[in-house]
């Protein structure tokens, strides 16, 4: 498993300050994409223990506002064990922080639904050039879904997270 970067301090991804991790590697290749130094799964570095507690170290300063964990692909079955353990933990330590992930899977296509018991918000879905819209908040493509998972899964359907 491998990262391609770890940002302590991010007001792009998500609400407020956040840190953000970067895991490498995307099976998609999205025409337009503008992270495709993320795309070879031997690229980036060693995801070790040592930067994963790194990762929750920077979490806990009291500015931080949560954790966002992009890629790359943090679904993609190279990816999705480390992601799992890594929010699991971040939830552990931080219940009252917010988790959000982003991935091309759309939200029913994810495998390991274990995600869902820690991740705030989804944001979901290949990026769509012909659907580029740079006035949205958190996503690159109006078919992109920020997915409210808690209330997804209490309303039986997809609701969109609301600031
Ligand atoms: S899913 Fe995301 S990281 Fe992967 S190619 Fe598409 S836009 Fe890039």
């Amino acid at each position: 498993m491998r990262f391609n970067k770890v940002r302590k301090m991010d007001i792009s991804n998500g609400p407020g300050v956040r840190v953000a991790v970067f895991f490498q590697g995307c099976p998609f290749h999205c025409p337009g994409c503008f992270n495709q130094d993320t795309w070879d799964f031997d690229g980036g570095k060693d995801y070790t223990c040592d930067i994963e507690n790194k990762i929750l170290e920077f979490c806990g300063k009291e500015y931080i506002n949560g954790l966002s964990i992009l890629g790359g692909e943090p679904m993609a079955p190279a990816n999705i064990d480390s992601t799992i353990h890594l929010a699991k933990r971040f939830k552990e330590m931080y219940p009252n922080k917010s988790l959000w992930c982003w991935s091309g899977y759309n939200f029913d296509e994810i495998c390991n639904k274990d995600i869902l018991k820690y991740a705030d918000v989804i944001v979901d879905g290949r990026f769509d050039k012909s659907k580029r819209d740079p006035r949205l908040k958190y996503a690159g493509s109006t078919n992109q879904r920020a997915i409210d998972v808690k209330r997804t899964i209490q309303n039986g359907k997809i609701t969109l997270y609301e600031d």
